[in-house]
């Protein structure tokens, strides 16, 4: 690697620094050594693109993400003789704390499961009054604790940090004006406040319908989502997630969703999830279509699912044994979680890690589910009926072979439609050395099951076609609408949405359209050259993989993507 100029993203969080430089070719160098180590099929299974092993560095070293339990290890004792100013500028100071923590001991993202209500709770237990002096200095901190997750950087200075706060349902005086203050704050602030993620829990009888208590706090955030794209929407009365107790539930803006548990009742507070491999549909496709070209699609189909279960099995594998490799290290090998108790179990009391990490999720996912049925059958698979039943089978039929391996394993296996920001371009540029298709030429890969991104399909459509994959991708999945530019003011536009995305079992949602910004005169919304002073000195924010980042910043195959979308008008 050519020093600091040298580094190529992996993601678009990514900045070049000197630091940087230097974890980066640590990173590369521990990876090559994983790879080294594993079983050779395995390891050539993610040499030649076929799946992919993510945070292949961190393999039996840590997990990926945590939904963080705050509540359980806080230092209550150490903040009650303090000042009530001192109290509430300390529970962020802490959760600072955490978040650089835990940067350093994983490898993926942290969320609050309820922050709204976590605050809440945290200002009774620390026992604040609520005058209208705490109250300032409440709405001061969480505004600062923005600011900071926005900027903070991890990784040696190189990638802001991955935080997701769900919020929305707490109907408390101190929780409600929690969510009021994120949001209005997020909402008001310039377009390059990109972060924290923002999701907002719906749920009828708490936030959803006009008499519902925090009906104007779900006003809010559609108001946030038409200016923002924040926060994007986890849906508690679609059939998906309705079994579910929407406070135990959270999801993190990556779409990981850790909901059901062998070892207990499903929630996802304390748990995360401990690894994910991607499987590389489209090239499964493209080996059946140049093997058997004179195969009807029916028959293409069936050869497809048992290429898939080979490759799903070893994926397996390397799961299970990066698991148990994990579940080999000491508690002590997690500081933070140790001290503050953050997952479901504690790490001082618990014999072997496995009594933790068995909680979390192994998760196996896809991308290119669109250019797979495309490439065997010639047609989009939402362009016919047939097809379009093929799709949703061949996604049931992957669900119903990783729930075997979670009861044959008695491990919480699921099923994730991959967001791949950097498997979106990685797998097209392996598969361009086997094969040659047009799909390849295009250097993306479309996400996990969605239909293509120039599809131009309206969004209730979309919506209708994508909702009953929710169903089966219980590892985690998320459907977007495209829209041409911000939809200002049109919290209608989006609520109806939501009511089809309700219908249609869509788990989790997301609003999406460019968002420009002049870099010369502060001129905001979509353009080439800003329409107000002529500037070409642009900044453009778009969304890749659940996050907001700039543009400039995509990773190849994101950039191609970009190139491709149409809103769906
Ligand atoms: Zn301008």
């Amino acid at each position: 690697m050519k020093g600091v100029k040298g580094i190529q993203y992996d993601n678009a969080a990514q900045r070049k620094t000197y630091v940087g430089y230097v974890y980066r070719a640590g990173t590369e160098a521990v990876k090559k050594n994983h790879l080294d180590q594993l079983d050779e099929k395995h390891s050539l299974l993610h040499r030649e693109g076929k799946i992919h092993i993510h945070d292949l560095e961190a393999y039996g070293q840590t997990y990926n993400c945590l939904q963080m339990d705050v509540l359980q290890g806080f230092p209550y004792e150490r903040l009650m003789t303090f000042s009530n100013h001192r109290k509430i500028t300390e529970i962020f100071n802490h959760f600072r704390d955490l978040i650089v923590k835990l940067g350093n001991e994983q490898s993926g993202g942290m969320g609050f499961p309820n922050f709204d209500e976590d605050i809440a709770v945290l200002v009774d237990r620390l026992d604040i009054d609520e005058s209208a002096e705490n109250l300032g200095i409440l709405k001061d901190s969480i505004e600062s604790f923005i600011d900071w997750l926005n900027n903070a950087r991890e990784r040696c200075g190189q990638v802001t940090y991955y935080v997701s706060l769900n919020l929305g349902l707490s109907t408390k005086k101190i929780g409600r004006s929690t969510t009021k203050w994120v949001i209005e704050y997020f909402k008001n602030s310039s377009p390059e406040i990109l972060k924290p993620n923002i999701i907002f829990k719906v749920k009828k009888g708490i936030n959803y319908n006009e008499c519902d208590k925090n009906y104007d706090l779900f006003c809010l955030a559609l108001e946030s989502t038409c200016k923002k794209m924040i926060p994007t929407y986890l849906l508690f009365d679609s059939k998906t997630n309705e079994k579910y107790d929407p406070k135990k539930v959270a999801i993190m803006g990556c779409r990981t969703k850790v909901a059901d548990n062998l070892f207990g009742e499903p929630c996802s507070t304390g748990r995360g999830n401990v690894a994910y491999i991607s499987i590389n549909l489209p090239r499964i496709a493209l080996e059946i279509d140049c093997d058997y070209p004179d195969k009807s699609g029916h028959e293409k189909l069936d050869i497809f699912k048992g290429k898939w279960t080979d490759i799903a099995i070893s994926v397996k594998e390397i799961l299970i044994d990066r698991y148990h490799q994990l579940c080999k290290l000491e508690s002590s090998d997690f500081p933070c979680n140790h001290k503050y108790n953050l997952w479901i179990n504690n790490f001082e009391t618990v014999e072997s890690l496995e009594e933790i990490f068995k909680n979390g999720t192994l998760s196996i996912g896809f991308i290119g589910l669109s250019e797979a049925l495309e490439i065997m059958s010639g047609e989009r698979y939402y362009d016919s009926e047939e097809n379009y039943s093929d799709a949703l089978d061949l996604v049931r039929y992957m669900r119903e072979v990783v729930d075997r391996f979670k009861f044959e394993h008695n491990l919480n296996f699921n099923l994730l439609g991959s967001s791949g920001e950097f498997i979106s371009g990685r797998f097209p540029e392996i598969d361009k050395q086997y094969f040659s298709h047009d799909f390849i030429d295009k250097d993306f890969y479309t996400n996990s099951f969605h239909v293509n991104v120039d599809s131009g399909l309206h969004p209730i459509e979309k919506i209708a076609i994508e909702g009953p994959f929710h169903r089966y991708a219980n590892g985690g999945c998320i459907s977007y609408v495209e829209f041409s530019s911000a939809p200002l003011n049109n919290t209608e536009a989006i609520s109806e949405i939501i009511q089809v995305g309700i219908d249609n079992e869509v788990n989790y949602l997301g609003i999406n359209f460019p968002l420009d910004k002049c870099c010369n005169c502060g001129n905001v919304g979509t353009f080439d050259d800003c329409f107000s002073c002529g500037s070409k000195d642009v900044l453009r924010i778009r969304r890749v993989s659940g996050y907001l980042e700039e543009l400039e910043f995509f990773t190849a195959g994101k950039k191609a993507e970009v190139a491709f979308r149409k809103p769906n008008l």
